[in-house]
């Protein structure tokens, strides 16, 4: 658990999303995602429930083992420790219904809140209209603050640093399973671990995009690494591959096809367009090389405490990308029982375009 002291570090972000609930005709939202609640205030807790009233401050609901903690790191929120006996509905009903006032009419969850807690709010405020607001957190955490910023850059930095000295590593002989290990062991030390399975492919099954690291030994065919660090609380994201000194005339045709793609979505970021131009903009390159139909999935995701955030580029998306918006682009052309190339690069969207924020050599 960490926030800065004196006062919520991210007050905009929440004074934003109380403005979205008033918008709503929301009377409060019970946030329990700990991301959420971490891009609201700056308490990273799991076991937490925010109580956001639209009118009016947070308050934070825990129990005893974290109670300490979010009064010392964060004296600005108020913090009520729900015991064992009382159970976190009565304290919910005194908070939201003192003196056994009338369920409030509309009360905001998040759509990914599970079913059991899902089913005790609803019968907690009979009568109350739930709305899904979780979206309202996931729109406005896609657009991050400068120190988030400065956060993942580092943690793209440091993914940068274990690529490089994982790939010097690799021998053949090893299985997908150890270089899966060598690259994780560089993430325990020198970060907090992997921000998901690292992904290592030999040859054909790269095809798969999302395989999953076996006892396919390496005997010198293409390699394929998706990998990403986590460090202070937010995550990183790259996918690069080791190219053989003389690859098949395909994987050659193929790797360059993809890399086009990759640089043509990237010249493509800046304030103002949609997400959905820059999938098309990857796109386009693929078709007029003859993989239109190789390439199945989004072009790419925002990263932040989550690895998989908002904005999602994939063909039609609508949503205006704004400066301090992270996007990765990651083209891939899959061939079954053949081969498989993704690129994948974070990119920032600044003031006056983009700025690629993964650095190793593709
Ligand atoms: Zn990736
Ligand atoms: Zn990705």
């Amino acid at each position: 658990m960490s926030t800065r002291k004196g006062k919520n570090p991210l007050p905009d972000r929440y004074e934003a999303f109380r403005r979205r609930l008033v918008r709503r005709r929301v009377d409060a939202a019970l946030l329990f995602g700990q991301k959420n609640i971490l891009s609201l205030t700056g308490i990273d807790c799991d076991s937490a429930c925010l109580v956001c009233p639209s009118c009016g401050a947070p308050t934070l609901l825990t129990d005893f083992r974290y109670v300490p903690a979010v009064r010392r790191s964060a004296p600005w929120l108020k913090c009520v420790e729900v015991k064992r006996s009382d159970g976190l509905s009565a304290v919910m009903r005194r908070l939201l219904r003192p003196g056994g006032a009338p369920a409030p009419a509309r009360i905001g969850y998040e759509g990914s809140l599970e079913a059991s807690r899902y089913l005790a709010v609803v019968k907690l405020f009979r009568g109350a209209a739930p709305v899904d607001v979780e979206g309202e957190v996931l729109d406005l955490r896609a657009v991050k603050t400068a120190g988030e910023i400065a956060r993942i850059a580092a943690a793209e930095a440091l993914n940068d640093e274990i690529w490089n000295l994982s790939r010097r590593e690799f021998r053949h002989g090893m299985t997908e399973k150890d270089m899966q290990r060598i690259v994780r062991g560089y993430m325990n030390a020198l970060g907090d671990g992997e921000a998901f399975e690292t992904i290592v492919c030999v040859g054909a099954n790269a095809a798969e995009c999302h395989h999953v690291p076996d006892a396919t030994v390496w005997h010198g065919e293409p390699l394929l690494v998706d990998l990403g660090v986590k460090l202070n609380g937010v995550c990183s994201d790259m996918t690069r591959n080791v190219v053989p000194r003389r690859p098949s005339p395909e994987y050659a045709r193929v790797y360059e096809a993809v890399l086009a793609a990759n640089k043509a979505a990237i010249a493509a970021v800046k304030p103002g367009v949609t997400a959905g131009a820059l999938d098309k903009a990857a796109r386009q390159v693929l078709r007029r090389a003859g993989y239109a139909k190789a390439f199945g999935h989004a072009l790419g995701h925002g990263v932040g405490y989550d690895v998989h955030e908002r904005p999602t580029a994939r063909a039609g998306d609508r949503t205006v990308l704004k400066p301090g918006m992270l996007v990765t682009i990651e083209p891939g052309v899959y061939l079954p029982g053949k081969l498989g190339v993704r690129i994948e690069d974070l990119v920032l969207v600044t003031a006056s375009g983009c700025e690629v924020l993964s650095s190793s050599a593709k």
